[in-house]
């Protein structure tokens, strides 16, 4: 057997459909957000990040670092173990407590991550649930498709947002057969809403359990930044709402926020939940206060909502394919990924601007593109320099061939 062969193999592949993953060497500056050190082959060179899911900068906020070293200095470093073995320290009961209140549910229970949260929660509620029937938007993340896979149920797929299909699946179960809806409040990819409230109904009339994915809302949406289920008054109308301490909220972990019954039983039977320490008191700390920051602060959100407006505004005007998007995400169409890369490698060299190229199997094949995410930070001297590399590099790859693009206005612009 020629082991090493197969894996060259395997990532030779992976180069030869220009999808080879070069991860940036980023030293980010805490307080210079959102510029960052880029460590290339030539030494680090100072760039701006626009494609970070820190999407309010809390990361770097003065109330996220501070609860973050005075956790440290009062804690320590690590948790010590498992929340069940010496690993719950007061600062989890109470990230827990300020998870519950903002989602309006009984209780709420922190995992490692949110890749870990929505694996464990849905392989367990589906595995507690008895013949249970779990339907999955096709345009579900990952980890929710792990947490489907991982309870081993029977699934069905229904078209993305695609409420007639949903409902077709739906009416083809008994009414008293246990059944799962699993979607997003926001997809990350395309940026696109899910339909909450008409699932919700669904839900009602059939008699199915609602999953809420809310990773890329909370934080950034509702009164208190609950998510767009709070922000649409659907909280109550969700079974178990999921979301992210990584992204809006600048940390790391993830939660779920549900019924004491619901978050019982996972804390008791979840494997990803039991069998890991749990996250450590400086992670804990700083995101306990960047949950209760976004709480009573909406300076954030309304400024986040307006600097996305501002950059798709500017971005169409200068001609660019910005895709259709209604929430704060802001992607440019490419379709290829070959040239997917060779952008974002031209912003980066030539502009000092850093934006991953999203390709296959993030999303499907020959939709290729840019995801670019602004923040409250991107002043308007950002936008505008982002704006006018984005048509140097258009013009250079000749991308504006297959997305015609205004002549006038990109002379105007250059
Ligand atoms: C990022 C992401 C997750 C995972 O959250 P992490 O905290 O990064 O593990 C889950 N769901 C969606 C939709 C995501 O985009």
């Amino acid at each position: 057997m020629r082991y090493e062969g197969i894996f060259e193999e395997a990532v030779a592949k992976v180069r030869h459909e220009g999808r080879y993953r070069v991860f940036a060497d980023l030293e980010r500056q805490a307080g210079r957000f959102p510029y960052a050190y880029n460590h290339g082959p030539v030494g680090p060179g100072e760039v701006v990040v626009w494609c970070s899911n820190d999407y309010l900068g809390m990361g770097q906020h003065q109330a996220t670092r501070g609860a973050a070293c005075a956790a440290v200095e009062r804690l320590g470093t690590g948790a010590g173990g498992t929340r069940n073995i010496s690993g719950t320290t007061h600062l989890h009961v109470l990230l827990e407590q300020e998870l519950a209140d903002l989602h309006g549910k009984e209780s709420a229970l922190v995992f490692t991550s949110g890749y870990v949260s929505n694996e464990a929660t849905i392989s367990t509620v589906a595995q507690l649930l008895p013949d249970c029937v779990i339907l999955s938007d096709e345009m579900n993340h990952a980890s929710m498709i792990a947490g489907v896979r991982g309870s081993r149920c029977p699934k069905m797929i229904f078209r993305h947002n695609d409420l007639a299909h949903l409902e077709e699946l739906l009416a083809s179960l008994p009414h008293d057969r246990a059944k799962l809806i699993a979607f997003e409040s926001v997809y990350s990819m395309d940026g696109d809403f899910g339909e909450i409230e008409a699932i919700c109904d669904l839900a009602d009339k059939y008699n199915a359990m609602t999953y809420l994915d809310e990773v890329h809302a909370v934080g950034m949406y509702g009164p208190r930044g609950g998510g767009v289920a709070e922000a649409l008054g659907l909280m109550d109308r969700i079974t178990i709402l999921q979301g992210t301490l990584a992204k809006a909220y600048g940390c790391m972990g993830g939660y779920i926020a549900a019924s004491a019954a619901v978050v019982d039983a996972v804390r008791s039977a979840a494997p990803g939940f039991i069998f890991t320490t749990s996250l450590a008191p400086a992670v804990v700390g700083a995101a306990t206060a960047s949950v209760r920051h976004l709480k009573t602060s909406t300076a954030e959100r309304r400024r986040h909502q307006e600097r996305a407006a501002a950059v798709k505004r500017r971005l169409r005007a200068v001609g660019l394919p910005v895709m259709d998007s209604p929430s704060h995400i802001v992607p440019v169409w490419v379709g290829d990924p070959v040239r997917c890369k060779q952008a974002t490698d031209l912003l980066l060299e030539k502009h000092g601007i850093y934006i991953q190229p999203i390709n296959y199997p993030t999303v499907p094949k020959g939709t290729e593109r840019l995801r670019i995410t602004p923040t409250p930070l991107h002043e308007d001297g950002l936008v505008e320099h982002l704006a006018r590399a984005l048509v140097d590099v258009w013009h250079e790859l000749r991308l504006d061939d297959r997305n015609p693009v205004d002549a006038e206005v990109l002379a105007a612009a250059s």
